[in-house]
């Protein structure tokens, strides 16, 4: 049977960084990365649209969340140890420089997440980690005997490192849960997260590929429940965009189980006026020399100002600017203001950018990434129950995660207990 003195599972983003960290830490010891896909960090490929918005700069406790929607400490000492900076400053050791952009926002210099794929597979290889690809782990019993797809293999020390079910297209699978229950280790309940909101009305479908920038709302009947603003886009089946995608977890934790009072979500589509600001425009509008068809071109997008108008009044696109009343325009400055559309659900685990849920939390030690059950077990990135919100947080937390456990994992080599 084949030994090593540490398996980590999962050639993915919080896999690759333990393996460096681990080979920087304990040269001589013997690491493999089991790796069920033909190839390592196919996720990261596809992130950041291919950009990888590879890390955010204010990564800490208020970006993060448990399945059951509350904001965690437990990522607190993990950044402490491994802070942004210096998961960059790693980074850069690497050969991949980064450049920063709005809200904190990392991306590598050269706008390819192939090369941040690159330059970990390189060094991992370099240090001397061993890669097995398609090498799928089906069990693990303490002590530690790894089943695999290619055998067994023995390990002193195993890093969990899996990811979550995200986007299974991309090479993620369900079955972190399964592997780690007769160990003893509870998963949460789990639902997509990151991904864009199903809204059953006519409107999206009318606007698709409208874009704007604005600001939408989660609402319970009248209370805001979160906000966020930024580029959102229709689409056939709802919204989508940043803000979209980080309101989306509220509406995935509500549903499918219809909930007693159904979500809504409200979109201001001019933020930066006010609804008096947007009544006033609107009744100067009306002495211009519009039709209905273009007043509100040069304010909003044409299709979207047109599709506004056929909410608020039943006259010709045609008729003059001039023919609505103050009522219609009081009632257009609220749809503009508030524009609110039913919300159904989320788009499903293909669109979702991570798993909301994973692993419980309290049977890990935060301060090391280690199994409070199982001395010698330890996990990293999606498959713990954290969930970054959408800026290159989920990122932020595979790199610092990844290293930690990797860190702890060396003690632990070294001095055969946990630091
Ligand atoms: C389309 C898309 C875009 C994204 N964009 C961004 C972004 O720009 N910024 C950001 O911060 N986050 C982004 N994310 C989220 C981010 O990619 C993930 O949170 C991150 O990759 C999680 O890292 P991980 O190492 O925990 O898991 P993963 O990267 O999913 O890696 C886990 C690896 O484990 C392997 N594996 C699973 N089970 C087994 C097993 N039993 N045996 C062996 N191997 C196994 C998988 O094949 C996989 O390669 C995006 C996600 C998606 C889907």
């Amino acid at each position: 049977m084949q030994k090593f003195d540490v398996i980590i599972i999962g050639a993915g983003a919080a896999g690759l960084l333990a393996a460096i960290q681990l080979k920087k830490e304990a040269q001589q010891a013997a690491c493999a990365l089991l790796e069920k896909a033909t190839r390592p960090g196919r996720k990261l490929l596809a992130t950041g649209g291919g950009r990888c918005n590879i890390a955010n700069r204010n990564a800490g406790p208020a970006y993060y969340y448990t399945a059951a929607g509350e904001n965690t400490d437990f990522v607190a000492p993990v950044f402490a140890a491994y802070p942004v900076a210096d998961d960059l400053a790693f980074f850069a050791e690497l050969g991949l420089l980064t450049k920063e952009e709005e809200d904190g926002k990392l991306y590598p210099l050269g706008d390819q997440a192939a090369a941040v794929l690159d330059v970990l597979r390189l060094q991992a290889a370099a240090v001397g980690a061993e890669l097995y690809t398609e090498t799928e782990v089906t069990a693990i019993r303490p002590g530690f005997i790894l089943s695999t797809t290619r055998g067994d293999i023995a390990a002193r020390a195993v890093i969990l490192a899996m990811g979550g079910v995200a986007s299974p297209q991309l090479g993620s699978a369900g079955d972190f849960a399964a592997l780690l229950r007769p160990l003893g280790h509870r998963a949460t309940k789990i639902y997509p997260a990151l991904t864009q909101l199903k809204c059953p009305s006519q409107l999206p479908k009318a606007l698709q590929g409208v874009k704007f920038t604005g600001r939408a709302a989660i609402y319970k009947e009248e209370t805001e429940l979160a906000a966020a603003a930024g580029e959102i886009l229709f689409a056939a089946y709802g919204l989508s965009g940043p803000p979209i995608l980080q309101l989306s977890r509220l509406a995935a934790a509500a549903y499918p189980a219809a909930p007693a009072e159904p979500l809504t979500v409200r979109l201001d589509l001019l933020p930066q006026f006010s609804l008096d600001a947007v009544r006033a425009e609107l009744a100067a509008r009306r002495n211009l020399p519009f039709t209905l068809a273009d007043m509100l071109s040069g304010l909003l997008n044409k299709r979207l100002g047109q599709q506004l108008l056929r909410l608020i009044t039943d006259k010709k696109l045609a008729a003059p600017a001039a023919s609505l009343d103050d009522y219609e325009i009081e009632r257009l400055a609220r749809q503009i203001k508030a524009l609110t559309l039913p919300v159904s659900g989320v788009c499903g685990w293909r669109e979702a950018q991570v798993m909301a849920g994973g692993l419980a939390l309290e049977q890990f030690d935060p301060a090391t990434l280690a199994s409070r059950l199982l001395p010698g077990l330890f996990a990293a990135g999606e498959v713990l129950d954290i969930c970054g919100a959408c800026g290159g947080y989920n990122l932020s937390w595979a790199w610092s995660s990844g290293r930690l456990a990797a860190h702890a994992a060396a003690l632990y080599l070294k001095e055969g207990r946990h630091a």
